[in-house]
């Protein structure tokens, strides 16, 4: 049974879904106006390790996590560089997509767009005003928060609490609102900005109702998980569950699921104190595998530390998966003996506890960490018990057992062979001393072996550039 520590109840219960063998899942995604940062890539890696090993108990996921394309963010890059919103949403949804690929992150059933999706959102909208939970003033649509009754329930937090700490934010232009309590369905349209025509004239949708509408449209009016980081609980997924349940009249999901974030050196990431890494960059250093698997090896309620330090410790550690993976193949490629002995089958049955302590521990609110303590007690178990001698079917019973595992936990067994971009530099490097020292032969050496690597080198005026064939 998977226990699962809901954000609602602030416990961990048993998780029974909606319809027998299946779950329907949603995870709030980015909004789309740079590369994702390494913060953003937590939430992507715990909920897709979520549904693998849903998948892995034999559950059909259906798995809906949008991109938001349209936001304040965008429009000012867009006017930045002086193109539109949607060439910088789509240029950044693909580079985001390249980035989850790196991370072997599995593409969700449905991927929406914000700006695809405006109708449903229209028509919610005119479901909650029709209902007396929205009002229009000026243009501007408002939840009317006070009417629905449960509000806080998610971020426990209450309604007078709110109230008075709300007090001093009102924003100018808000007075409008009956309630300082209040928050945003539909803003009207900015000179400059994307807008869409509504029943309350044109404008855009704001951020929380795009949620309720594609997890609705795509997934029904109740999910068994709603997932995101935890600084999502307040406000937006207690806007969500306002909006949702006001319009439904159902309980809209029923586990609430939240990461704990991720700092930089023990500090909170952020621009302006420089400590920020994108995904990319981290790509040009490390293989990306090394970065999944550095995140799972914390509890996703856990706050989690990143640092080159720490990085290189899970660099090594995912390799020593890798080398025993490949001893075990180099063992059964090479191996006399085909059938296991007696005492190999006995060997293969006991490998099987580490298998069940894997499950136990991923079943006990995912604790990925625990679950990957047990793949290495069962690399320890493989490297003692498998040597030259070994049967065939030995070596694969426990080389197939490691990779399941793994792979539950999206992890390739498989060493990159691919060069990254600081090999390649370094090689560059490389070749233009061996050059000064006109050790030709060595430097031509080099180009050829980036060459088959894929790498084109090309001598400029500015120095050696490089490109992927
Ligand atoms: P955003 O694009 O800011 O809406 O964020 C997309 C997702 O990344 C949300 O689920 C956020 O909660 C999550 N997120 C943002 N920063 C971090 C961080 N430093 N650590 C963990 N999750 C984060
Ligand atoms: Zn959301």
């Amino acid at each position: 049974m998977i226990r699962i520590y809901n954000t609602l109840s602030k416990k961990k219960e048993d998780f029974i879904p909606l319809e027998e063998g299946k779950v329907r899942m949603y995870v709030c995604g980015p909004t789309v106006y740079n590369f994702i940062h390494i913060g953003n890539a937590r939430p992507m890696i715990v909920f897709d390790t979520v549904r693998r090993y849903m998948e892995h108990k034999g559950y059909e996921v259906n798995f809906v996590s949008n991109f938001t394309d349209v936001d304040d963010k965008i429009i000012k890059k867009a006017n930045e560089e002086g193109v539109s919103s949607e060439e910088i949403s789509q240029r950044y949804i693909a580079e985001c997509k390249k980035d989850m690929e790196g991370m072997n992150i599995k593409p969700a059933t449905t991927h929406p767009l914000a700006t695809q999706e405006i109708d449903g959102m229209i028509d919610m909208i005119s479901t909650l005003v029709e209902k007396g939970f929205a009002y229009a003033v000026n243009g501007t649509v408002y939840f009317r928060t006070r009417r629905f009754e449960e509000y806080g329930k998610l971020s426990h937090k209450n309604l007078d609490d709110l109230q008075a700490g709300n007090r001093s934010l009102l924003v100018s232009g808000e007075d409008e609102k009956e309630d300082p309590l209040d928050f945003v369905l539909w803003k009207p349209k900015k000179e400059g900005e994307p807008f869409w025509v509504s029943p309350w004239g044109d404008g855009r949708p704001g951020w929380h109702i795009e949620c309720s509408v594609m997890s609705k449209k795509y997934l029904g009016d109740q999910i068994d998980i709603h997932g995101g980081g935890e600084d999502l609980v307040f406000p937006h997924h207690e806007n969500e569950i306002a909006q949702s349940e006001a319009c439904c009249g159902k309980v809209f999901s029923r586990y609430w699921m939240h990461n704990a974030f991720l700092n930089i050196d023990n500090k909170k990431m952020s621009k302006s104190l420089g400590n920020f890494f994108t995904v990319r960059e981290i790509s040009e250093k490390y293989d990306l595998q090394i970065l999944r698997f550095f995140m799972l090896n914390a509890h996703y309620r856990s706050p989690l530390n990143f640092s080159a330090d720490l990085m290189e410790a899970s660099k090594n550690a995912l390799e020593r998966i890798q080398t025993a993976v490949d001893n075990l193949k180099y063992v059964a490629e090479h191996a006399a003996a085909v059938e296991m002995t007696n005492e190999e089958a006995a060997k293969a049955e006991e490998a099987k506890k580490y298998e069940l302590n894997f499950d136990a521990a991923m079943d006990d609110d995912f604790n990925t960490a625990d679950a990957i303590a047990a793949v290495f007690d069962l690399v320890k178990f493989a490297n003692t018990n498998v040597a030259e001698g070994s049967s065939k079917a030995f070596a694969e019973v426990l080389c197939g057992m490691i990779q399941n595992l793994c792979d539950i936990l999206g992890i390739i067994t498989e060493k990159k062979e691919e060069l990254l971009d600081t090999d390649i530099e370094n090689l560059i490097a490389e070749r233009q001393a061996a050059r000064k020292a006109k050790n030709f032969a060595r430097a031509d050496e080099i180009r050829g072996l980036l060459l088959e690597k894929g790498i084109i080198l090309e001598d400029t005026r500015e120095g050696v550039k490089w490109k992927r064939a």
